[in-house]
């Protein structure tokens, strides 16, 4: 498997604490919904000042994960690992209406919608404006395919 594709996503992390907790914030937050999580590189560094004190720590990084490739083995460990998240067993009826990001693994249920992204709860896949990005990684609705 040494023609593994990777994609990077770039993310900010903070703490008051310091870059490398910044760091790690950052791929704890990202590894909430990104599998596969392989390494990671420094973009920026920079913080806040108050009262000419560091307020706190802001650490921009690109994270690289793997890929899965259409049906293939990564794409069922990705499935397999959002069993955190209760995601149900494909083929199951809690299963129907949900559509999965093929860039990242993200899954849209329409039962939770994408509050953050403007999509009320109970909205179907359809029905979200065709301008809507994939919350983690940022793609167009496109990218994603029925499960
Ligand atoms: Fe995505």
């Amino acid at each position: 498997m040494s023609e593994a594709v990777y994609k990077k996503v770039e993310i900010v992390g903070s703490s008051k604490t310091g870059i490398e907790s910044a760091v790690q914030n950052a791929i704890s937050q990202a590894g909430e919904s990104i599998r596969n999580m392989r390494w990671f590189e420094v973009v920026e560094t920079r913080g806040h000042i108050v009262n000419k004190r560091v307020d706190y720590w802001q650490v921009t990084v690109k994270i690289g994960f793997h890929v899965e490739s259409p049906g293939g083995e990564t794409r069922e460990k990705i499935t397999e690992a959002r069993g955190a998240e209760k995601q149900p067993q494909k083929g199951s009826k809690q299963n129907e209406g949900t559509f999965r990001c093929t860039v990242c693994g993200y899954v849209y249920d329409p039962a939770k919608g994408d509050p953050d992204g403007g999509i009320e709860p109970g909205t179907p896949f359809d029905k979200i404006p065709d301008d809507w990005r994939c919350p983690v990684c940022g793609v167009g609705k496109d990218k994603f395919v029925a499960q």
